[in-house]
């Protein structure tokens, strides 16, 4: 007789940055530094609780509304889940269905190959090239699906859309999905791209360049019959994945569109001056276009730096694995202030000033 463990899903789930509950500079996680709009904290004060009683809209219409009209699209173009994790795990489960492997970059999000596993979808992963940057001919050969986030994480670098396009056109056989993450940062998205060709699904959030990481929103675009396909995967799995809260809650941070640019604007600058103190400092990193910075110090060791930070109150992110990036950190851009303190520690640290 088997043992009823060999009939287990058995998968190594995806580690997630740490929060810790005390009070430090935390600069591990790429959530942003700044509150959401003053609109969001005023919609929720103000909700009625009655609304807690019922079941939350199924389509999610008011926020799917929202999304459409600002990306000028139909609402059938798009769909909505809890963070684009959910967005993703979800189009895993749809789209990559085929016998032939996935491809996505070595270096890249970490929840992917753990989704692949645990939807048992074969992969190839694809080295980037020592400048860490993605190998666009490594992507043209027929293959079960596409998933490569722009720009990338956790090395910040972005691609233009010419580069996707290339590698969409030789796929229609596949989808390919584009995770636009870190997108409102700086770098030009492929939602264009969507019109163009209905094999393609820009995938988007707003825990980083909106504030909201604590609400759990993301959202895709696509074609309406890939929406289609995405939403009868999702229905047949969890009707209600949205509550009326945070429905509502992200329709207010879409309305309030300058709040939301001047506080982009605030973290590309700060990130623009991180760099060049960084570099000051002896650290060598790829020019990042998201709301982190991917970066090596030429002479002390990731591990020492990060345990002392960690000292001075200050988290940032190591990745141990792959080892070509375990001397590597990813420090996300804070306030002015908070990057200041991170810059005033890393000099003590790297210069030995005690
Ligand atoms: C943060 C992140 C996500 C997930 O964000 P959610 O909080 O689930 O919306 C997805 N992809 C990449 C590349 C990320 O860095």
């Amino acid at each position: 007789m088997t043992n009823w463990r060999s009939n287990v899903r058995t998968v190594v789930p995806y580690t997630p940055g740490e929060q810790p509950k005390t009070k430090v500079i935390k600069l591990n996680t790429n959530e942003n530094p700044y509150p959401p709009s003053p609109l969001v904290g005023k919609v929720i004060s103000c909700l009625d609780e009655d609304i807690l009683r019922k079941y939350p809209d199924p389509s999610c219409d008011v926020l799917i509304s929202a999304l459409a009209k600002y990306h000028n699209v139909d609402k059938e173009n798009v769909f909505v889940g809890v963070g684009s994790d959910d967005v993703l795990a979800m189009s895993f489960m749809t789209f990559f269905n085929s016998k032939d492997p996935i491809f996505f970059p070595d270096i890249t999000y970490s929840f992917y190959d753990v989704w692949a596993d645990l939807f048992r979808i074969p992969y190839e992963t694809k080295a980037l090239d020592d400048d860490f940057r993605i190998i666009s001919e490594d992507y043209l050969k027929p293959c079960g699906g596409i998933v490569i986030p722009n720009p990338n994480a956790p090395t910040g670098v972005a691609e233009p859309v010419e580069f996707f396009e290339k590698i969409i056109a030789a796929h229609p056989e596949c989808v390919v999905i584009i995770d636009e993450a870190y997108v409102d940062f700086g770098s030009v998205s492929c939602l264009d791209l969507t019109r163009k060709y209905d094999n393609v699904l820009v995938v988007r959030t707003f825990s980083k360049s909106r504030s909201m990481a604590g609400n759990r929103i993301g959202y895709a675009i696509g074609s309406k019959e890939l929406i289609k396909f995405l939403s009868d995967c999702k229905f047949s799995f969890n009707s209600y994945t949205m509550d009326s809260i945070t429905l509502a809650a992200g329709v207010a941070s879409i309305q309030d569109d300058d709040y939301f640019r001047d506080r982009l604007a605030d973290v590309m600058s700060t990130r623009e001056w991180t760099k060049t103190q960084l570099s000051e400092l002896g650290f060598t990193f790829p020019d990042s276009m998201s709301n982190f910075i991917f970066a090596k110090h030429n002479t002390m060791d990731a591990n020492v730096i990060f345990a002392k930070l960690k000292e001075a109150g200050i988290y940032v992110r190591h990745f141990s694995n792959p080892p070509r990036i375990d001397n590597y950190l990813r420090i996300s851009i804070g306030t002015d202030e908070e990057m200041q303190v991170l810059i005033n520690e890393l000099e003590r640290i790297t210069k030995g000033v005690n």
